[in-house]
């Protein structure tokens, strides 16, 4: 898969998508990123990118042209191009598996005020990571970028990827532990080391319904 970012911090991104798993998935070849900054494509000799909103208020808007500039020099047949936004549908892990099959990801950050309306018609579609205002879409891109990349194949070592996780059968995930056996006085529950696989297998399915209705009892009515 290839990510481009189209954004005007391009900085924010070697830190989260160079380290751990996505930093092996882009050395194994699974996965190629890039960035590219409308403000590279701003006719203006000060290379500016936003002005202030018509009919007044307060924040700066991201000018249209460099924004659909910036998309148009990397989108290509088959490209998804995605404007990170509040006001855009719920990304969830469905969206993630979906999303790990395509060859060319295009996410698109705004930033100030936001985007000039005019440009929307240069997306595909437009994402929200949660009803709370971010002051830019790169956090946002990369959250997508991180949940998406982890579903390709090869990605997660044999292991890793064997592991049940958060929302797979729409439940949360069973409570994890790890040594030491006694912590603070607080035990690992018996059956873990019982060696019955059978018996484990019930209590963490009994374990993943009771966290999925302690915290989110919203999943279990779906389930
Ligand atoms: N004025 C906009 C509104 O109220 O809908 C918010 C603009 S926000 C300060 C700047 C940028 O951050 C947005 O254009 C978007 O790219 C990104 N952003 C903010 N919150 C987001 C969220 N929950 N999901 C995805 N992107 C978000």
């Amino acid at each position: 898969m290839r990510i481009d970012f189209v954004t005007l911090f391009p900085e924010m991104f070697a830190p989260v998508m160079d380290a751990s798993i996505l930093g092996r998935a882009r050395e194994k070849g699974l996965v190629s990123w890039g960035c590219v900054n409308p403000r590279d494509f701003s006719e203006d000799k000060h290379r500016k990118v936003d002005d202030r909103p018509f009919g007044g208020g307060a924040g700066m808007v991201m000018l249209a042209e460099p924004l659909a500039r910036a998309v148009e020099s990397v989108r290509e047949a088959g490209s998804r191009v995605i404007f990170l936004s509040p006001q855009g549908k719920r990304f969830d892990d469905a969206m993630a598996s979906e999303m790990a099959k395509e060859k060319h990801l295009v996410l698109v950050c705004g930033h100030y005020e936001g985007v000039d309306e005019r440009v929307m018609e240069v997306f595909d579609e437009e994402l929200s990571i949660g009803d709370f205002v971010l002051t830019g879409g790169e956090l946002a891109a990369m959250t997508v970028a991180d949940a998406a990349v982890r579903k390709i194949p090869g990605v997660l070592k044999k292991e890793e990827a064997a592991a049940r996780e958060s929302f797979a059968d729409g439940l949360l995930d069973f409570p994890q532990y790890t040594r030491p056996r006694v912590w603070r006085g607080r035990e690992v529950p018996e059956v873990l080391f019982s060696g019955d696989h059978d018996k484990i297998a019930r209590w963490r399915r009994d374990a993943s319904v009771g966290a999925t209705r302690r915290k989110r009892p919203d999943l279990l009515s779906r389930a």
